[in-house]
């Protein structure tokens, strides 16, 4: 990427560290380049994205926005000594916990364990002259806080009850997992138009009536979250004023009358048009968006987002989606699951100009809306690249030493310093423009029929396509490679993560969990075990393998076109297994390659890193946006910065949006 009218090196990309965390911070170069109504479109959009935090806060564990007023009245108010162990530990706990939205980590769901004893809390909230909260209360939030067999988990995976197990907000204490099936079940079945299904229980907790019966409480300026929907849904009434166009307009009209009533076919024609919006320079994502938070996969948590056309770089990936059905008719899957029409396939690179709910701080690179299955299918999905992030990390990573540790090898090592941060750009396109839109399900085939290893298999499908596509002569022909191999560079990084180094974010003895993380694993420990296989029949030197050496592990690739032929295979069984809803298939491939993790290699690994000393995690610092005005009071301009910490950012977040 290339910020021509830019230092970067004046920029300061890394800030504060702290647990397993680094907090970066992010340029909007774009910004400088819109015209003072747009730049109020963004600044109203943003105060949008931001006024929803603590819905998320909220959803994530019904004690989390609780447990932050005792934390930073403590942090603000409390008389107790600001030295020694103790207050360092909670200095690192409020941060986790301002990190993660709550009390569980933000990717293991794992409730944080802190270093403070509950003794301590206890003596540091008397220490406060006058609490804002009572004591019963704070006896009961430090129980919760220190005591690590209460709520131990944000999202269960594996339990004979996931509800049960799970400390999400999303259903209210005490319903069972089977109930809460069945009572979707009843209302899939009951669908007005079954090609057309809304997301049902998308915007609502699911509680229990006097009568012990199930009911949706939904989300809306009516219902649960009111005050805080009321307040979006101000911030975007004031951001429609500043609208680039008529069908941004009707966007915000759409999603004002979704706040306001809850209802799910709104939400359909609301994302119905956003997809529709393609002209403006200024996009954004206020809603109940991604469902990684409910183990279930049905209730969807709160995301605010507002990003800036990065237009030189969207010329790579719409040279992408005008190839779209280029791409759909030559991939190695069976032609009955192929799209006959490729359509709606649009690609942006952007620069993100406000991180909200469940996309702070830590946020996605790559985004691809909406989730609705028939509404992609036949409105298409739009897609980004979030360009200013992946700049930010490629900015803090360069240097730290990590590369050198796990790519011994010095050829590979300078060809991944060369090409990877260009390839894993294009990956990323790869994945969210076409790989998450490609394919099609059988007729009557349910979209949510691989249940539980529905969101591994769709990720595996995407990165698939983007690993199968990244290798082929296509990419160069179209001028989106450097070299006709750069694509080498992109296969090793991806199959060192998969293989190594992801390992790194786990915990000793614990499974890989998250979706992404399974999907990595199963990709690359399949095409290990083909690499082996076919190195025993034929007698040859593996296409990949792992061997030992001076005490280290290695990945080696010896034959980079073989192992996409293993790529293409591995593609067209795993859209076959989407295609056909095929739940047996999924979970045996997902539970033999994906979940499991080799103990020895896990500590090797995790003793590598550890000398390394690096934050497994980063997440960003937002910018702040001010208005200035002249002495008459006339909004003259908006002014960004880039120079609140952490710490400040949270405590005013706090202040402003709670
Ligand atoms: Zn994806």
């Amino acid at each position: 990427m290339n910020y021509s009218n830019t230092d970067n090196t004046a920029f300061q990309y890394a800030d504060i560290r702290f647990a397993d965390i680094q907090l970066l911070r992010y340029r909007v170069p774009e910004f400088e380049n819109l015209t003072l109504t747009q730049k109020l479109y963004v600044y109203h959009l943003s105060e949008a994205a931001l006024c929803g935090r603590d819905i998320l806060w909220d959803q994530n564990c019904r004690h989390n926005i609780d447990v932050r007023h005792l934390l930073e009245d403590i942090l603000l108010h409390s008389g107790i000594e600001h030295q020694g162990a103790q207050w360092q530990a909670f200095l690192t706990y409020i941060r986790q916990v301002w990190f993660a939205n709550g009390i569980h980590h933000h990717y293991s769901t794992d409730k944080f364990t802190p270093k403070f004893s509950a003794q301590w809390l206890e003596e540091a909230y008397k220490a406060i002259p006058s609490p804002i909260m009572d004591e019963s209360r704070v006896m009961e939030l430090i129980h919760i806080i220190t005591d690590p067999t209460i709520m131990p988990k944000r999202v269960c995976q594996n339990a004979e009850d996931l509800l049960l197990a799970s400390a999400c907000n999303y259903y209210a204490e005490g319903i069972r997992q089977v109930l809460a099936e069945d009572f979707y079940a009843k209302k899939k079945a009951s669908a007005i138009d079954a090609n057309r299904p809304v997301m049902y229980g998308m915007n609502s907790r699911l509680e229990l009536d006097e009568e012990g019966n199930l009911r949706e409480n939904t989300y809306s300026t009516q219902g649960l979250y009111a005050s805080h929907l009321n307040r979006i849904c101000s911030h975007l009434e004031k951001a429609q004023e500043y609208a680039e166009n008529q069908k941004q307009r009707d966007i915000i009209n759409l999603l004002l009358q979704f706040y306001r009533t809850g209802s799910l076919e709104t939400f359909d024609q609301y994302t119905i048009a956003w997809v529709g919006e393609t002209e403006g320079n200024i996009d954004f994502i206020n809603g109940f968006t991604e469902v990684y938070g409910d183990p279930l996969g049905l209730k969807a948590s709160w995301e605010g987002y507002v990003n800036i056309l990065d237009k030189q770089a969207t010329r790579r990936t719409e040279v992408l989606s005008q190839n779209a059905q280029w791409f759909e008719d030559n991939s190695p899957v069976d032609s009955r699951f192929k799209k006959k029409e490729c359509k709606g396939v649009t690609a942006r690179v952007v620069q993100a100009a406000m991180l909200g709910g469940d996309l702070y701080p830590s946020s996605a690179i790559g985004i691809n809306l909406p989730n609705s299955n028939w509404v992609r299918s036949v409105h298409g999905s739009k897609s980004v690249t979030i360009g200013n992030l992946t700049e930010a990390y490629d900015q803090a990573a360069q240097g730290n030493g990590f590369r050198q540790e796990f790519i011994r090898d010095k050829e590979t090592l300078k060809m991944v310093n060369k090409y990877a941060h260009q390839l894993d750009d294009l990956h990323t396109d790869l994945h969210e423009c076409l790989g998450h839109g490609s394919g099609q399900l059988l007729p009557g085939v349910d979209a949510d029929a691989l249940g539980v290893h529905g969101s591994t298999i769709e990720e595996t499908r995407a990165d698939l396509f983007a690993l199968y596509y990244i290798a082929d002569q296509k990419m160069y022909q179209l001028g989106l490679t450097p070299t006709p191999d750069a694509w080498h560079s992109n296969y090793y990084t991806y199959m060192l993560n998969g293989l190594m180094t992801q390992l790194v974010r786990i915990q000793p003895g614990c499974q890989i969990e998250e979706a992404h993380m399974r999907n990595r694993a199963l990709i690359a420990h399949w095409c290990l075990e083909q690499s082996t296989h076919w190195a025993n029949i034929f007698g040859t030197i593996p296409a990949m393998q792992l061997v030992k050496r001076e005490d280290k592990t290695e990945l080696l690739i010896h034959d980079y076109p073989t192992l996409r032929q293993f790529i293409g295979q591995l593609l067209a069984e795993i859209q076959r297994i989407k295609s056909e809803g095929d739940t047996l298939a999924a979970k045996h491939l997902v539970e033999k390659y994906g979940v499991d993790i080799d103990a020895t290699l896990h500590t090797e690994i995790l003793e590598r890193y550890q000398k390394l000393d690096l934050a497994p995690y980063k997440g960003f610092i937002n910018p702040c946006y001010s208005l200035q005005k002249d002495p008459q009071g006339n909004v003259v301009d908006v002014l960004i910065s880039y120079d609140e910490s952490f710490d400040s950012q949270m405590l005013r977040y706090g202040q402003e949006y709670a």
